[in-house]
């Protein structure tokens, strides 16, 4: 997404207005094309991320399921 004042990249979407020049930007431009590309990418990253904690978990039960059996036969 560049500017469309200065035409220089903007590098955070957040923002309503150009780091460089200050120019106001247009809502719908923040909000479509490449910005919802964005946004989509963010939303698998997270779920990505909670996946894993997920399986993180689940493998630390096992961990402490394994020590309990171990446990169990001495
Ligand atoms: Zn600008």
């Amino acid at each position: 997404m560049n500017c469309p004042a200065c035409s220089r990249l903007l590098y955070s979407r957040s923002r309503r207005t150009c780091g460089f020049c200050g120019a106001e930007l247009p809502a719908e431009m923040l909000f479509s094309g490449e910005g919802i590309a964005a946004i989509r990418a963010e939303q698998v990253a997270i779920e990505v991320r909670r996946a894993r904690e997920k399986a993180k978990e689940e493998e630390e039960m096992k961990e402490r399921a394994g020590e309990g059996g171990r446990g169990f036969e001495i």
